[in-house]
């Protein structure tokens, strides 16, 4: 770390949400210094060449439904410092044993359309979310404590949000359409028996007819690599190769901002975080781990069902219900047979990943945190149950597995790549009972990353709203 001047603003990470934080603060004119561990910056939203030379592959997050509606990121000239979203023709395809498919697509009608007798209950779920999301998501990305700028609209998400996923796919009679509903509810990574479990996938699903789920051309990494563009536009500095083990490590400042987990806070905050706040921290919980296998594949997945090809997300987990059971192992703290695994084929929105007929592909499944085993083969097992042959395509691997996502980023804890359970406490409410989710108890320090709300993804709302609670202190 350098013997830097006094600064306004540290920040402690350089995820989404600490390069948030810290062009938050930039932009009203504060100085700004971000110092991040990795020799990279991008936490979870980095791009290497995992398998073959020329093929990109994004390490952690890969579509990006948030990142588009996000009400911070909308504010700001992303394009400008080389942020493209790129949208394949099928958002979501979700196939079923004997051919079948479902698939969501950024228009309603067609949705609607494909998804048969079930249409219309599917328009009555979606139809009035997705009209107003930007708005919607104004109420949802932020603290549950505010004063909603849509009363009406976040009541009506509410009432269907604070149920069990289960519970509302009994709105939709056909298998595939509740098999198409069970692979986007399964992102919350919770039995989907449990109480809150449908607000994720209501929100994905609303969000994919209003913006659709788009990727990053380039890879994931430009969405971070935009957001440094512009906070050196305004000033402000990031170091690399800097890991924070102590509040005593910190250059100069009026304000610090943690992009880090509440445990590891409570390790670099040492004696000076009062005893409640620490209890809270160590309370936190967090949830089951991603197991990942990155795949080099020639031609592409041979997916049976043609739409499944044509698709940035394929959903792999068949039925509702065994998806659902699946969901119920992991949480048991055992590995499914069948295990929900998300595929996500960027090339198919963004060519320049590929390199001539090799795609990279990307695949994770839900595994129990901490799970020390190999995954790999149930998850190839599970793709190839709709796409056999894959196995015979592929000519690059690179797998991941939960111990190896917390050395590459100590924010993933036992490999829970939300940073904390998606329970129903901590869906709506983390990383603590507070006001202020976002302050740590010590004055002008604040936790900024996914523990805060509104939780895991690419959209820069927790650093953005870390900025507000630390802004009101430097304007003081
Ligand atoms: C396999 C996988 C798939 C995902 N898929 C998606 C997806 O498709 N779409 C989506 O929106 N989201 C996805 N996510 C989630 C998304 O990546 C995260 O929610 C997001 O990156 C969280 O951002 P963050 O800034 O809070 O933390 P992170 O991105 O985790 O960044 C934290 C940064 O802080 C640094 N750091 C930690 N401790 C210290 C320290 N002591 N000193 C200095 N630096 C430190 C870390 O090195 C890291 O760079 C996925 C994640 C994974 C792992």
């Amino acid at each position: 770390m350098s013997d830097a001047s006094p600064v306004d603003a540290v920040i402690v990470g350089a995820g989404p949400n600490g390069l948030a934080a810290a062009v938050a603060i930039a932009r009203e004119g504060y100085s700004v210094t971000v110092l991040e561990a990795a020799p990279t910056i991008g936490g979870g939203t980095r791009t290497e060449e995992l398998t073959i030379p020329g093929l990109l592959h994004d390490v952690c997050s890969a579509v990006h439904p948030f990142g588009v509606v996000s009400p911070f990121f909308s504010t700001l000239p992303l394009a400008d410092h080389g942020l493209v979203w790129c949208h394949a023709p099928v958002d979501v395809a979700h196939p079923l044993d004997g051919g079948r498919v479902a698939v969501m697509v950024r228009s309603l009608d067609d949705t609607v359309a494909g998804l048969g007798s079930d249409g219309p209950a599917w328009r009555r779920t979606f139809g009035r979310l997705a009209s107003g999301f930007p708005e919607l998501a104004g109420d949802i990305m932020r603290p549950i404590i505010h004063v909603p700028d849509d009363p009406l609209r976040l009541a009506r998400f509410g009432a269907t949000a604070l149920r069990p996923a289960s519970l509302v796919a009994r709105r939709w009679k056909r298998e595939e359409t509740r098999g198409l509903f069970g692979g986007i509810a399964a992102h919350v990574i919770h039995p989907l028996g449990r109480p809150t479990t449908a607000a994720p996938g209501l929100a994905l699903a609303a969000a994919c007819h209003a913006v659709g789920w788009p990727v990053a051309r380039g890879g994931s990494r430009t969405i971070t690599d935009a957001l440094a563009s512009l906070l050196r536009h305004h000033g402000g500095t990031i170091e690399t190769g800097v890991r924070v083990g102590s509040l005593a490590e910190l250059p100069p400042h009026r304000v610090a901002l943690f992009d880090v987990t509440p445990r590891a806070f409570v390790r670099i905050a040492g004696d000076a975080i009062p005893r409640r706040v620490r209890r809270a921290y160590l309370r936190y919980r967090h949830g089951p781990a991603a197991f990942k296998v990155d795949l080099a594949v020639e031609g592409g997945v041979p997916w049976t069902a043609e739409s499944a090809r044509r698709a940035g997300t394929v959903h792999v987990g068949g039925t509702f219900e065994q998806i659902a059971t699946a969901e119920r192992e992991v949480h048991a703290g055992r590995v499914p047979a069948r295990p929900f695994v998300l595929v996500a084929q960027q090339h198919v929105a963004d060519p320049t990943r590929s390199r001539g007929d090799v795609h990279p592909i990307w695949a994770y499944a839900h595994v129990p945190n901490g799970y020390a085993g190999d995954a790999s083969e149930a998850i190839l097992d599970q793709v190839e149950r709709f796409a056999p042959g894959l196995r015979e395509r592929v000519v690059g691997r690179r797998v991941m597995g939960p111990a190896a996502f917390e050395s590459y980023n100590a924010n993933y804890i036992g490999g829970d790549i939300s940073t904390g359970a998606n329970d129903s406490l901590q869906i709506v409410m983390r990383p603590r009972l507070a006001l202020d989710p976002y302050a740590t108890g010590i004055r002008g320090v604040f936790l900024c990353s996914a523990a805060t709300p509104p939780g895991a993804g690419v959209h820069g709302m927790c650093g953005a709203g870390a900025a507000t609670s630390a802004l009101r202190l430097l304007e003081r």
